[in-house]
């Protein structure tokens, strides 16, 4: 991987600035300076120093985003922004993907990473990974409607759910309610209220397995994953 493209990728600015921080003789590697930003280097073999600190590189990437409304849950689209490109990160080393979907108009908790393991882990239908959503529903959801839930409903497509927990928060001419559900069906919430002939008008994930939604982030903002809730996912 060439010299430039790492650096700029673990945060050392724009490859022009890059450019500027070689010219300069701050990076050395194997104790070597280099100026050359087209060298090729082993990220996991050679010793990379900035100003005399070895750089820390990683395999992979773990990022927490508050999913905004409009956005796409996809790593690329002709015409529609997606959740990559509010990273910023073009042609990223680390080449990082959405785990499962929200949809469009859907905001909350999305993990993105470049672990296809641990992806394939939340999201295997045979783990039951429970998560949780936030909604508002227009209408009044009541005990009925928990008990469906409970019970499992039959989508549009003739497929009966597993059992999901509701929880009333408000009921009135709209209300608001939180679902835990274990699989990942398309549309799923949205359809399992249809079933009960409500609609949902408002639609935000809160967790997805132990990984909670850090209500400091902003729509559209991300962070890294501490140690912790990455262990806790693990
Ligand atoms: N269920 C839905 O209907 N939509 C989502 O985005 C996630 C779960």
């Amino acid at each position: 991987m060439r010299i430039d493209k790492l650096l700029a990728n673990i945060g050392y600015g724009s490859r022009k600035e890059v450019k500027g921080l070689l010219k300069s003789g701050a990076v050395k590697v194997n104790e070597a300076i280099v100026k050359d930003a087209k060298l090729h280097v082993k990220p996991e073999e050679d010793i990379v120093t900035v100003h005399g600190e070895q750089i820390e590189y990683k395999e992979f990437v773990y990022l927490m985003m508050n999913k905004p409304p409009g956005v796409l849950s996809a790593t690329e689209d002709h015409y529609q922004e997606t959740v990559i490109d509010l990273l910023g990160l073009e042609d990223s080393i680390y080449e990082p993907f959405p785990v499962g979907r929200l949809d469009k108009d859907t905001e909350g908790l999305l993990l993105i990473t470049n672990d296809g393991q641990l992806a394939h882990q939340l999201l295997s239908p045979k783990k039951h990974v429970p998560k949780t959503y936030f909604a508002v529903i227009e209408g009044e959801v009541t005990e009925r409607d928990i008990e469906a839930f409970r019970a499992g409903v039959t989508l549009d497509d003739g497929y009966l759910t597993k059992p999901g927990e509701l929880v009333i928060l408000k009921s009135g001419p709209t209300s608001d309610i939180e679902l835990t559900i274990t699989e990942g069906k398309f549309h799923q919430v949205k359809r399992m209220f249809e079933a009960v002939d409500k609609r949902v008008i408002y639609l935000k994930r809160l967790s997805m397995g132990s990984l909670q939604l850090d209500e400091e982030l902003e729509l559209g903002e991300y962070r890294e994953l501490t140690d912790e809730e990455l262990e806790g996912l693990k």
